[in-house]
């Protein structure tokens, strides 16, 4: 039996971001960036490439490059 629950101080934990509709670009990687694709509106896609150098650029949906994949880096071919 416990009583009252005005000394707790635990809280519901909420994502940063909003799970629903992440929509990401698997490249291999372990860490996610956002990027926003300027379509009107802009959406935001995640991916795991660690070599991205812009974050504002066109998603391979609409026409923009596929960020480089871990094992698959076109300067060491
Ligand atoms: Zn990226
Ligand atoms: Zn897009």
């Amino acid at each position: 039996m416990t009583k009252g629950t005005a000394g707790s101080i635990l809280r519901v934990l909420k994502p940063p971001e909003p799970a629903t509709g992440d929509i990401f670009f698997e490249a291999g990687g372990s860490t996610f960036h956002t990027h926003t694709c300027p379509t009107d509106p802009p959406h935001t896609w995640k991916c795991n490439s660690p070599y991205c150098n812009f974050l504002h650029d066109l998603c391979p949906d609409h026409g923009g490059a596929e960020p480089v994949t871990i094992g698959r880096e076109p300067w060491k071919r």
